[in-house]
C-alpha cells in the first residue's frame, strides 16, 4: 500500500512537470545562399526563443564556420556558402552545448554568472552545470 502511494506521488510529480512541456519550441534555422553569402532568415527569432546573447551565438557560429557574420534586419548574414544541413547541424550543436539541460534535456535554462564563471541553471529540474567553451 505504501509503495503504491509512493508511486502515485511520483506519477503526480511527473505529470505536473509535463504540463510545461513544449513551452519552448526552438525554431530550425532557415538558410539560403545568395552569391557568396549564407543568410539565416530567422536568426533573431532563434535568439529570442533560446534567450541567449546574440553576440555569443554569432561568435560560436562564425568560429565554427571560420567566417564572419553580421546581423541585418533580424537575419544573420555569413560570409561563405554553407548548406542548410551544415547550418542546422551548427545550430543543433549550439543548442546541445549551451541551451539544453544535460540532466533533463529540456531547454528551460538560464546562464548565470558566478564570480566570473558561467554556469547553466535549469529551471525545469534545477540542475546546475558547467558550460563548455
Ligand atoms: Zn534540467
Amino acid at each position: 500500500m505504501e509503495y503504491e502511494k509512493m508511486l502515485d506521488r511520483l506519477y503526480m510529480q511527473v505529470t505536473t512537470k509535463g504540463k510545461n512541456e513544449g513551452r519552448m519550441e526552438i525554431p530550425k534555422p532557415e538558410s539560403i545562399i545568395e552569391g557568396n553569402k549564407t543568410i539565416i532568415k530567422n536568426f533573431s527569432q532563434f535568439v529570442k526563443t533560446i534567450e541567449r546573447d546574440e553576440k555569443q551565438i554569432i561568435k560560436y557560429i562564425t568560429k565554427e564556420t571560420a567566417s564572419s557574420g553580421v546581423v541585418n534586419s533580424g537575419r544573420l548574414i555569413l560570409n561563405g556558402k554553407f548548406s542548410q544541413f551544415q547550418i542546422e547541424r551548427l545550430f543543433d550543436n549550439y543548442v546541445k552545448n549551451f541551451v539544453l539541460c544535460p540532466e533533463c534535456k529540456r531547454p528551460d535554462t538560464k546562464i548565470l554568472d558566478r564570480q566570473g564563471v558561467k554556469i547553466m541553471k535549469c529551471e525545469a529540474c534545477g540542475a546546475i552545470s558547467a558550460i563548455k567553451g
